[in-house]
């Protein structure tokens, strides 16, 4: 039998650790109130390790001069490393500023991102507001359990 991960039976727990690994990305008009809102939360950012799709990165490191790893640029498949790096459990939250005005020619990586961090239950902003309430969050500094799908068991199902 197929077990896709729908229910809470399908899925088990994981420890998002009390030093998160946050991607960072947002798209070229939003790009401002990113690098706004980072050197805002400079401080606390800097209780956790940063990584960006690799034009975001840059300018970050470059306001920040705090260490961020920077990946491919987002429409150079930046967006799918990150999405890569969410269901290999390689990252725990998402801040993404993505713009609602513009179409972008990598739209479906941009989609499948959002899918990914969905499937995997981890927190994501897509706009500054959010961000905030995010980073206040008294669970960002401790371990927080969250649910995600039992790979093991989904393959099992399959094979
Ligand atoms: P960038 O990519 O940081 O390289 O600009 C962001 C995006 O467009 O997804």
């Amino acid at each position: 039998m197929l077990i896709t991960p729908r229910s809470a039976a399908s899925c088990t727990t994981s420890t998002l650790a009390a030093r998160k690994r946050i991607a960072l990305v947002a798209h070229d008009h939003c790009k401002g109130f990113l690098l706004d809102w980072a050197e805002r939360h400079k401080a606390a950012l800097s209780q956790h390790n940063l990584c960006a799709t690799g034009t975001t990165g840059q300018l970050l490191s470059k306001r920040l001069e705090l260490p961020i790893e920077s990946m491919i640029s987002g429409p150079l498949g930046g967006d799918q490393q990150v999405g890569a790096h969410i269901a290999e459990q390689k990252i725990d939250m998402l801040v993404f500023f993505w713009d609602p005005f513009e179409p972008q020619p990598h739209d479906p990586d941009i989609k499948a991102l959002l899918r990914v961090a969905a499937v995997w239950n981890i927190p994501v902003a897509s706009n500054e507001c959010t961000a905030d309430y995010l980073l206040s969050s008294p669970l960002m500094n401790q371990p927080h359990q969250h649910r995600i799908p039992d790979y093991n068991a989904y393959l099992k199902g399959r094979v």
